[in-house]
């Protein structure tokens, strides 16, 4: 079975996407920036090594990506296909995952420079399950209490700030936004305008998904 890839700048709303997309087509989301923070969170050596690169807004290496991908492809979970969520981020990483996964769709979720900061510097996440929301975008319905889980504990990354961004947007645009051609060659790309109303990208990338 094929998996998808959900691209594009930070911020784009790939995070909110995945939680919407996993729900419908049970597709399990693959975060290599969760995975991060994960690792960084349990003190592990690949956490410890990819934490100076994330502070700074920089891509982590590719051999440490790499392997995290490899090995969480092995879960059971993963057998049937999986959504890639910020990976690959480089050329190197896509030449990497066509050997050891099929993809039949990358979906760009297109959002324009100017409206990045905003978008990141607004965002919180919940500490009990991991839902993202927005200050103004996307608020909880009721107020410090997490819409899905009830918790009312939540946190702010640390590399959600305005310097951080500009670095990792200047990231995105000379290392991964080449991949958009990339996959356009391949057949693959299909691009949805992400400077809309959350629920209307959804329905448009469950219609792309179909075709
Ligand atoms: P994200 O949660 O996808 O915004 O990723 C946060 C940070 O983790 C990025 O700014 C990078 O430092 C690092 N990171 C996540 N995924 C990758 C990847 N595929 N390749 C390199 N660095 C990554």
């Amino acid at each position: 079975m094929s998996s998808i890839v959900l691209f594009g700048p930070p911020g784009a709303g790939k995070g909110t996407q995945a939680e919407r997309i996993e729900k419908s087509t049970g597709l399990p989301q693959i975060s290599t920036g969760d995975m991060l923070r994960a690792a960084i969170a349990k003190g592990t050596d690949v956490g410890l090594e990819a934490k100076s690169y994330m502070d700074a807004g920089m891509l982590v290496p590719d051999d440490v990506i790499v392997a995290l991908i490899k090995a969480r492809l092995m879960e059971d979970d993963a057998r049937n296909g999986v959504m890639f969520d910020g990976f690959p981020r480089t050329v190197v990483q896509a030449e990497a995952l066509e050997k050891i996964a099929e993809i039949s769709h990358v979906i760009s979720i297109i959002v324009p420079d100017e409206r990045i900061v905003e978008r990141i510097c607004g965002r919180f996440t919940c500490s009990g399950c991991g839902s993202v929301y927005h200050d103004t975008f996307k608020p909880t319905k009721v107020e410090g209490k997490c819409d899905h889980c009830g918790s009312e504990d939540f946190g702010r990354r640390s590399d959600d700030n305005e310097a951080t961004v500009i670095n990792r947007l200047s990231a995105y645009h000379s290392q991964t936004s080449p991949l958009a051609d990339w996959y356009r060659q391949r057949g693959v790309l299909r691009e949805v305008d992400g400077d809309r109303e959350i629920n209307q990208i959804t329905t448009d990338i469950l219609q792309t998904l179909e075709k």
